[in-house]
């Protein structure tokens, strides 16, 4: 425990959702869902306004429906988010080498290890001015807890949402845990919480006060010890960074199922890639190599190979990822892709001037891969119109009328609202599925689209409403005709609630091309 706040946990204010508003004009202060949109979908992030209404991460789509059924429902963006991740990510490495992130919007940051003074004061200035470049940068908010210990910083964020930022003073913090429910602790989830409730156990305070002894005989050894710990607000935990991990893995959700195997393959070579590069960055080796699967109907498997030695070569890892997915069928679809490196060392046995030989046949198989990916890449653009699965939220651009979102699909036809981040809330339009005008479009820039005529850097220019105002006073005029931002759920929710079937119709179809 630290005698100063200097742990920082940064999380992005309802994510996704605050993404789509800051995309989608029309949406801004209205509720937003989104998540799989199908029969059998999960929320993934409800945006401030559908959670009044009850609406949680992880709830079935079809009960966030019941209790909201005027929100907009939209398929993730993943392309897109990834983008705003990284740019969130830049920020936060340029405070600290100890960054640890925990997805996509979340991490933890040691300032001491990045020259932060250990006082409140200057944790404090760097939190504020973090959430500052945050939203300049990102055009979101996110919110900060400062404390020194990792869980008790992840409480304080929690306690800042949204937009905001708590310190949690070392020394307040078992004043400040004390009459909260024991279930903020981590790890403690509705069983724990319910043997902690017939042992008349609810609060933190409670919790501690019932003693080491007594939480073990309840929970087990090494449970019940943790817990005591927790509850008198004692977290050693360090920040790992990256360079420190035991292992170095990167993963992509798919907007969309792949069924294509060339392209599934093409993801993997991909992902191997992306992990060498970190794994390099890291100044690290490892030994196994590691793939993990997601399907359609998320059953998640991952399969593993074994190196006889460390390696941090491109090539070795592409091959040993591109056998184990060989091992794999993923003809039903497949939502999730990762590739990691396990067993790392500090640098790679492997023999410098083997290693110089190979080299130049690696680079001359990059090449040829690269050849081929691009081969497919234009055979898929040059195949004749399939009818697409126009899912609801997802990018497309008209001949005529630009960029927009689909709104909603069915019987044959496409609803399609015309506007951009930058622009006001756009029109809707209805054209047919097999449209020719209609095509899939690319995730636009949160910030700095082409916004005002303004000459300045766009990031400080007026154009940049911000988005997370919770869209109370968005003043841009919206057309007298505008429906509410409903979408037609019943057919959208049929033209999606057929995850595979027909994978050879489907060949990449409204997905976006990374
Ligand atoms: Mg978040």
């Amino acid at each position: 425990m630290r005698r100063a706040p200097t742990i920082l946990h940064l999380d992005m204010d309802a994510f996704y959702a605050s993404a789509e508003q800051a995309a989608k004009p029309s949406l801004r202060g209205k509720p937003v869902v989104v998540g799989g949109i199908g029969p059998r979908g999960v929320v993934s992030t409800a945006s401030y306004e559908a959670r009044v209404f009850g609406v949680r991460s992880a709830m079935p789509t079809a009960q966030a429906r019941r209790l909201c059924p005027n929100a907009a429902y939209l398929t993730p963006r993943f392309t897109l988010y990834r983008r705003v991740s990284d740019q969130v990510m830049e920020l936060l490495h340029a405070l600290s080498p100890l960054v640890e992130p925990l997805s996509l919007d979340e991490a933890f940051v040691d300032l001491e290890a990045g020259g932060t003074e250990a006082d409140t004061a200057a944790a404090r200035a760097v939190g504020e001015r973090l959430r500052r470049d945050i939203r300049r940068t990102t055009g979101l908010t996110g919110s900060v807890g400062l404390a020194g210990a990792k869980m008790l910083a992840k409480i304080a964020s929690e306690q800042a949402k949204p937009d905001g930022l708590v310190v949690i003073e070392p020394g307040t913090e078992r004043e400040l845990l004390g009459p909260m429910t024991v279930r903020t602790l981590p790890g403690v989830g509705p069983a724990t919480a319910e043997t902690l409730r017939r042992a008349g156990i609810h609060t933190i305070a409670e919790t501690a006060e019932a003693g080491e002894a007594e939480l073990v005989r309840l929970l087990g050894k090494a449970h019940g010890t943790g817990l005591y710990a927790m509850a008198l607000g004692r977290d050693e935990r360090p920040v790992v960074a990256e360079r420190d991990a035991k292992s170095i893995s990167v993963e992509d959700t798919f907007d969309v199922d792949l069924t294509d195997r060339t392209r599934v393959r093409a993801e993997v070579t991909r992902l191997a890639d992306r992990c060498v590069e970190r794994l390099r960055a890291a100044g690290r080796s490892g030994r196994t190599v590691v793939i993990k699967v997601r399907n359609y109907d998320f059953s998640t498997l991952t399969r593993s190979e074994t190196l006889r030695g460390p390696t941090d070569d491109p090539s070795v890892v592409r091959e040993a990822a591109a056998r184990l997915l060989d091992l794999v069928d993923t003809t039903g679809g497949v939502r999730l892709l990762g590739v990691g490196v396990t067993g790392l060392a500090d640098f790679t046995q492997e023999d410098l001037f083997a290693q110089l030989a190979t080299e130049k046949a690696a680079e001359e198989e990059a090449e040829r891969e690269r050849r081929v990916a691009a081969e497919a890449a234009r055979e898929a653009a040059d195949e004749p119109e399939r009818p697409r699965r126009w899912l609801p939220g997802l990018d497309v651009i008209h001949e005529e009328h630009g960029a927009g979102w689909v709104q909603g699909s069915g019987v044959g036809r496409v609803t399609v609202r015309f506007e951009q981040p930058w622009s006001g809330p756009g029109r809707v339009r209805t054209f047919p599925v097999d449209d020719p005008a209609l095509r899939p479009g690319e995730p636009l820039p949160l910030v700095g689209g082409p916004a005002e005529p303004s000459t300045g850097p766009a990031q400080e220019g007026p154009a940049q409403k911000d988005p997370a105002q919770k869209g109370a006073d968005q003043k841009a005029p919206a057309p007298q005709s505008s429906a509410p931002a409903t979408l037609p759920n019943s057919v959208s929710a049929r033209a999606a609630s057929e995850p595979g079937t027909g994978p050879e119709t489907e060949s990449g179809a409204g997905m976006s091309s990374r």
